[in-house]
């Protein structure tokens, strides 16, 4: 079955979908080509937030398990099965794996959405071609890395060689489970390494099937493992692994800040952080197209849910547009996704990941509020789906940058507008943050915004426009975004280390 053709499915062939991969779940750990269950016994629940059942119990993993996993990653890696297969035969293998997730794509978007209610429209629309993206693009990456023959004295031939590191533990969170767990073992497997993947524990599922697929298409045993459990458990023990060569986290700046220190009590392992955000999106008054910008601001700040690392929920706008602006992100924004159930594909919003995170983000509104923020629409949870985790989409005017809801990261789907007088001023806001993911500008004049592109703090700049973007572009933080670059080139390079092989040829 191709993506497309399941664009067309019901919510019946859904719910029927559903039925079926709730009875087969995984165990959840797939180690050496297999799946298996935890040493010692270790469960966590997977519940699907739009009502509260229990979808799956998955084995979760101790640092026993995660030892296990390690040496078997360990083991693959030095019979070279992986790193020394030649590169255009690697290539063919993660051709195939791409090949089997569009085959697979049922299965695996119905996993997603039961985990962590992403409506099934956008895993089908969105996460599934972009893990399949990312994937080939790597693969195309492979026999494009090059080392170099530096220009030395005569009698030397100096050369540089790219290799692979090693074992690659990636720690990824559940917001895109696929996608972002994809954003790591793809350049780190196309690079040559083998991988032990820790996910996010509300989201097991879809990995464990991502894995399997791997070695469906040929990929040795071992060079690509899973091993579920609790962050400060199985996390912990991969980061602090002394046979893992580097970690690979995307998730929260708080726990990314531990992965530097387990790094630094270990073995020094190389660290890339991919972590959170608090982009601003700044609309100036000239911008070309105030329907096209305000829509870009409500996409920007609802779409899944505000689920989204690099949302644009601080809504910077110039005071002489605001109230128009206001005025139509109201009449546009008010209902322009509408929670319901994520299994339906008529559906655009569903429910947050769990229901500590609604309640996390119902008492940041309740914040918002006591510190003077004006509630314009939402900020509860909508009628008739009190069983799910649900918030509706929210909106914030009169925010100041010193308020809680425009400091933190909310990780729902609360805008917040801000309004500024001048071009310094909202320079100065965007960068009064600990975060630095992405900021959008919008504006009709090119030296305001080159201006706006240099002075602003941000990995990623959209110019009139928001979140798009593709394979080609680096994606990552400035500050406590964290510091690595995912999707690129660039992120494949950083999952190799050179070597120098330096000659001294005997004159002739
Ligand atoms: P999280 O930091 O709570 O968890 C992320 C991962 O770390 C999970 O697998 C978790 O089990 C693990 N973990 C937790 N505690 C750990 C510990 N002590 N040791 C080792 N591992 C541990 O984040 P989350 O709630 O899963 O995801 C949301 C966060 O991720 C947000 O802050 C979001 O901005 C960020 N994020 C960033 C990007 C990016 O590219 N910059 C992309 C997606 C999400």
């Amino acid at each position: 079955m191709s993506i497309a053709a399941l664009a067309d499915y019901t919510k019946a062939q859904w719910k029927a979908a559903a039925d079926k991969v709730m009875k087969n779940a995984p165990p959840g750990l797939f180690i050496d080509g297999k799946h298996v269950d935890a040493l010692e016994g270790g469960r966590i629940a997977s519940v699907n937030p739009a009502n509260g059942r229990v979808v799956a119990e998955v084995a979760a993993g101790s640092a026993r398990d995660v030892d296990v996993a390690v040496a078997s990653a360990l083991r693959a890696f030095r019979s070279g099965c992986w790193s020394r297969m030649a590169p255009r035969d690697r290539m063919a293998v993660m051709y195939r794996w791409a090949a089997l997730i569009e085959v697979h794509a049922e299965e695996l978007a119905v996993m997603e959405t039961l985990d962590m209610g992403k409506p099934i429209a956008d895993v089908i629309s969105a996460d599934l071609p972009a893990v399949i993206e990312t994937i080939q693009f790597m693969a195309e990456c492979i026999d494009k890395i090059e080392g170099s023959v530096t220009n030395t004295e005569w009698e030397v031939m100096h050369c540089v060689l790219r290799e692979p590191l090693g074992v690659v533990g990636a720690i990824s969170p559940w917001n895109y489970p696929l996608l972002m767990a994809t954003w790591k073992i793809a350049p780190a497997l196309a690079a040559g390494n083998t991988v032990v993947l820790k996910p996010a524990e509300q989201s097991p599922q879809s990995v464990l099937k991502l894995a399997e697929l791997f070695v469906e298409a040929g990929g040795p045993p071992g060079v690509l493992n899973v091993v579920n459990g609790l962050g400060e458990v199985a996390g912990q023990a991969l980061a602090l692994h002394n046979d893992v060569a580097k970690i690979t986290f995307t998730g929260s700046t708080e726990v990314g800040k531990l992965m530097l220190q387990y790094a630094g009590q270990s073995n020094m392992k190389k660290v890339s952080l991919e972590c959170g955000g608090k982009s601003p999106q700044i609309f100036m008054e000239d911008l070309e197209d105030m329907d096209r910008a305000v829509e870009a601001a409500y996409n920007g700040i609802y779409g899944n849910m505000g689920e989204v690392c690099n949302a644009g929920s601080r809504i910077l706008v110039h005071e002489s547009i605001h109230a128009e602006f206001v005025d139509r992100f109201v009449r546009a924004g008010q209902d322009a996704y509408v929670p319901g159930d994520p299994m339906d594909p008529a559906t655009n919003m569903g429910p947050l990941v769990t229901h500590k995170d609604q309640q996390r983000v119902l008492s940041m509104i309740e914040e918002g509020s006591r510190e003077g923020a004006q509630l314009v629409f939402g900020g509860s949870v909508p009628a008739g789906l009190e069983s799910g985790a649900y918030v509706s989409p929210t909106l914030f005017t009169g925010v100041n940058n010193q308020m809680s809801i425009a400091r933190q990261e909310i990780f729902g789907p609360v805008a917040s507008v801000l309004m500024f007088k001048n071009i310094d001023e909202a320079i100065a806001i965007a960068n009064d943050t600990i975060y630095g993911l992405a900021a959008g500008i919008w504006t009709r004049d090119l030296n305001r915004a080159m201006r706006l592109v240099r002075e602003v703090q941000a990995g990623t700049i959209w110019v009139n426009c928001f979140d798009e973007g593709d394979m080609t572009q680096p994606f990552g933080g400035y500050k406590q975004s964290g510091q690595a670059r995912d999707k690129c080139m660039e992120s494949l390079l950083s999952y190799t280390q050179s070597k120098s092989a330096w000659f001294r040829l005997s004159g002739q």
